[in-house]
């Protein structure tokens, strides 16, 4: 290491120690960047391709105003959506606010009084509880009549398939797999195993539709659950595919009568994908596209390279430092809320914006217990910038994700661990 760069990381607040524990880290974890690296850069082939499919022109950048009639831009942006994804259709929309507008547009779109909702992969994202009434809330999916079972993963993280096989019945209409771990201490599911699971529920019951939250997981395998015959793919423009330039957003991608559906629930019926003015807004959103197989690759080297740093240290960390990733998710479980709340602070300290605050938990709308959040984000809330997050209930675990570049992530990193050194939580680098 080099005095200057020493010097550089001191004057941010890192320690000489602490700076070089992160290096002799780094050093090891060559071949994972390189791995990363490729996917990246088949990936970016694939979003190119897409774009010079559907001819994307300067022109598809103008902005539309009121109801947004014949927005070009608007519709080749989803044209690009559904190429790269390989859906038939898709709906991209800045009025589809966040992740769980856009979950709760799909599932509230495909499914009548009557149907039964299915999760086999357990519990869904807290946010999902309120929309599907697993608690009560105004205007839930059980307030119009739509039923829900959960079969839950087996210990050993697998499906079970027994059990799944014993759910479907009759009045299951749509099956709800969530990609990420979100705030579950369980294994990401990767794209090939929600092939299989969706295989398995295909040749039970062939007409279910097969959804699946795609939150956090876009780009980070060459494939995605489209290509393994998930019937749409949910996730939002502040997370992966909006690459950090998406200001807001949501999208949806799949069979084409599902998307009709789902355009006809966020508009309204007759109306659908014909409304809706993208306001100035597509050149980021297709920039961000452009940008996002790159800024996943960073997040993701950050989250491999804190999962190393705090295994090292012996915390408890999912994913390993070993295992192959299929979201930009990183679980660290501390064991006490102290260790949550000072990642955290390391977290917010590094960003280029708010450095200067300190982060607190309080309880956010959506969710069952206080909640810490990180971020100096550029875009609000924005969790493919470099954020954490973590609700202060057992088994104290902190979720970090994002960074829009590599060299942002891995200072964040290495802060939060000069918080927890600078809390006694870690004395060897005292
Ligand atoms: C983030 C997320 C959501 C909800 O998205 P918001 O944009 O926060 O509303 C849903 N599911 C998963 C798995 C997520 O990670």
């Amino acid at each position: 290491m080099n005095t200057e760069m020493e010097t550089m990381y001191e004057s941010l607040g890192i320690s000489k120690k602490v700076l070089e524990f992160g290096a002799q880290i780094e050093e090891h974890l060559k071949e994972r960047f390189e791995e990363i690296d490729k996917r990246a850069e088949f990936n970016q082939m694939k979003v190119i391709k897409a774009m010079q499919d559907n001819r994307v022109s300067d022109i598809h950048f103008a902005a539309t105003t009121g109801y947004g009639y014949n927005d070009l831009g608007r519709d080749t942006l989803e044209a690009v959506y559904a190429s790269a994804f390989h859906g038939e259709s898709a709906l991209v929309r800045p009025q589809l606010t966040c992740g769980t507008h856009a979950l709760a547009v799909a599932l509230a779109s495909n499914l009548r009084p009557g149907d039964e909702l299915l999760s086999p992969v357990g519990k869904p994202y807290d946010t999902l509880e309120e929309v599907i009434g697993i608690r009560d809330s105004i205007g839930s999916l059980k307030e119009y009549g739509v039923s829900y079972r959960q079969v839950d993963l087996l210990p050993d993280g697998s499906f079970d398939f027994e059990n799944i096989r014993k759910a479907i019945n009759e009045k299951t209409k749509l099956v709800t797999i969530q990609r990420s771990k979100g705030y579950a201490t369980r294994p990401t599911l990767s794209v090939a195993r929600i092939g299989e699971l969706i295989s398995f529920i295909k040749s039970i019951k062939p007409e279910v539709i097969c959804m699946v939250d795609n939150c956090y997981g876009e780009f980070v395998e060459t494939i995605e659950p489209t290509d393994v015959g998930a019937d749409m793919i949910v996730g939002s423009l502040i997370k992966n595919p909006g690459g950090g330039l998406a200001p807001i957003g949501g999208y949806i991608v799949g069979r084409k009568d599902c998307i009709e559906r789902a355009a006809y629930r966020l508009s309204a019926p007759g109306l659908g994908k014909e409304v809706g003015a993208s306001l100035g807004l597509n050149q980021s959103f297709y920039q961000g596209f452009f940008l996002a197989p790159t800024v996943v690759a960073g997040a993701l080297k950050g989250a491999v390279f804190a999962a190393n740093i705090y295994e090292k240290l012996g915390f408890d960390v999912i994913p390993n430092g070993t295992e192959s990733r299929h979201d930009i998710i990183q679980a660290i479980t501390f064991g006490k809320p102290e260790g949550v709340i000072a990642f955290c602070q390391g977290i917010q300290a590094a960003a280029p914006v708010d450095s200067y605050v300190a982060p607190e938990p309080w309880d956010m709308p959506g969710y069952d217990a206080p909640v810490i959040m990180a971020a100096g984000a550029f875009v609000q809330g924005s969790s493919i910038e470099l954020s954490a997050d973590g609700p202060i209930k057992p088994p104290y675990a902190v979720y970090f994700q994002g960074g829009l570049t590599w060299y942002h992530a891995k200072l964040g990193i290495l802060m939060s661990l000069q918080k927890l050194v600078d809390a006694g939580m870690v004395d060897m680098l005292k």
